[in-house]
């Protein structure tokens, strides 16, 4: 069975690249009945923070990317990597080094003016077991010297790193803490992960771990190192380029169903489909359609996903989404009037909405209550003519049967009475109705409202 995890550094917002990786995760595992799992990665005291964790979860929760099982603290498993660590000792596969800080140091100094590589050499690796069991020392593994090592990456292919180029990395420091790389490696395999779908930026890592895993005689999960998300301009994407945290494209009111459409679209592809829903892309996602090159993050895009996914989007979804939206930004929540206003008129506002708030923007005449006031451009089309037009209009509404058809039909009606066009009565009816010069089609605006409210606010207008 598949597991997959997402392992985020709690010391910040989630990043939209961290949001991908996520969802690369989800989704593979999401597809193949498989468990996505999620370890909060806070063994760097001094930079993680709590703040962090919550935000993190807040993003993770707004995109509906659902976990399974129970959030794993890498720090609370020190314990076990420190275990592994001396189980290694114990195996001979490390050892103990007794170096200071200083001896590693002036090691480095002399290798430099000589021109020779810095790779530190612990002179313990060959030493006899310690004699002096007070002094403090560190576990080091024991680095293969010759050959080399390949990483067997789904995205980049054979990565092949020389073996002389890795050292004894310490496995648990002098103080008794285990190092990242180990608590990675030992929370991988623990968790049962097999698919591990990360940030080409732990590529190098990857190398060291695998020493560990070798060591260890562990299984290898299957590593795919996607590459980084660029700006527009081909440039690595950071604070220059606009919004970076995914709480950000929330409060901007982006749909989370085309947030998810777009990020996966971002370095993966599945053909030409560029809009699809969350059950095919859990169908279709798979690691061969990750590019190897950087994805460039393109707002436009995203807009009009959205929009595709606004315009599709079931009714009563669609209302508790923009609620969740005004409580996200900030904004005063609807009244239960509103909400149900908002939810009959929804057929009518999602086409051509790219995000939430614009869709709740056209939802302005549900929201509205009588009088209405209008704007300064609805009130220049509100002059004394039109006024005394929308006065006649009123009685042929009365008893009309409210319905499309029939409005249209009185409307044209009147229009042709008038000897106008029904286009020129349209911005009075929108002024009367939303106060608005620009709004959602006027017989969609009275379907909406209802006869009573209707006549009420054309009544308003009119005297
Ligand atoms: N904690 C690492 C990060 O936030 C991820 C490590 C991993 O996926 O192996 O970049």
């Amino acid at each position: 069975p598949v597991v997959t995890r997402f392992a985020p550094s709690p010391t910040g917002f989630l990043h939209i690249g961290g949001a991908r990786t996520a969802l690369f995760n989800w989704l593979y595992a999401r597809g193949r009945g498989g468990k996505f799992l999620l370890r909060i990665e806070d063994t760097d005291r001094a930079r993680s923070t709590p703040e962090a964790t919550e935000a993190i979860l807040k993003g993770l929760n707004w995109l509906g990317l659902d976990h399974d099982g129970e959030i794993v603290s890498q720090f609370e498993n020190a314990p076990r990597h420190a275990e592994v660590a001396r189980d290694l000792l114990a195996q001979g596969k490390a050892y103990k080094c007794f170096a200071t800080q200083e001896e590693i140091t002036a090691f480095r100094e002399a290798a430099r003016a000589e021109g020779k590589s810095t790779l530190y050499r612990s002179p313990w690796r060959d030493a006899a077991p310690a004699t002096h069991p007070d002094a403090a020392y560190a576990i080091r593994i024991k680095a293969p010297l010759d050959g080399e090592t390949v990483i067997q990456d789904r995205v980049q292919g054979d990565v092949t790193i020389r073996n002389d180029q890795l050292d004894d990395m310490i496995l648990l420091r002098s103080d008794g803490t285990p190092v990242y790389m180990l608590a990675v490696v030992v929370d991988d395999h623990d968790m049962g992960v097999t698919h591990v779908i990360r940030g080409d930026d732990h590529l190098n890592n990857a190398a060291r771990q695998m020493m560990i895993y070798t060591a260890m005689g562990w299984d290898v999960p299957v590593w795919a190192h996607i590459p980084l998300i660029h700006g527009s301009d081909g440039k690595k994407l950071s604070k220059r380029h606009g919004a970076l945290g995914a709480e950000e494209y929330q409060k901007m009111g982006y749909p989370a169903a085309g947030m998810r459409n777009y990020l996966a679209r971002l370095g993966w592809s599945h053909g030409d489909d560029e809009f699809f829903t969350d059950a095919q892309a859990k169908e279709w996602f798979d690691l061969d359609g990750i590019r190897k090159s950087p994805a460039q993050f393109d707002l436009k895009k995203l807009e009009n996903i959205c929009g595709q996914h606004i315009a599709v989007a079931d009714d009563a979804a669609l209302r508790q989404e923009c609620e969740a939206y005004l409580v996200a930004a900030g904004q005063t929540a609807l009244t239960s009037a509103q909400s149900d206003g908002l939810e009959r008129a929804m057929y009518c506002l999602k086409e051509r909405a790219k995000t939430l708030p614009e869709l709740l923007e056209k939802a302005h005449f549900v929201f509205s209550s009588r009088p209405v006031e209008p704007d300064e451009k609805a009130a220049k089309n509100l002059d004394p003519v039109s006024r005394g037009i929308l006065k006649e209009l009123t009685p042929h509404l009365q008893n009309a049967s409210w319905d499309r058809e029939t409005l249209e039909e009185v409307m044209n009606g009147f229009a042709a009475e008038k000897d106008t066009k029904f286009g020129k009565l349209a911005g009075p009816l929108r002024a009367a109705l939303a106060g608005r010069a620009v709004t959602p089609s006027v017989f969609d605006m009275m379907l909406v409202l209802g006869r009573d409210e209707t006549l009420a606010r054309l009544t308003d207008a009119a005297d």
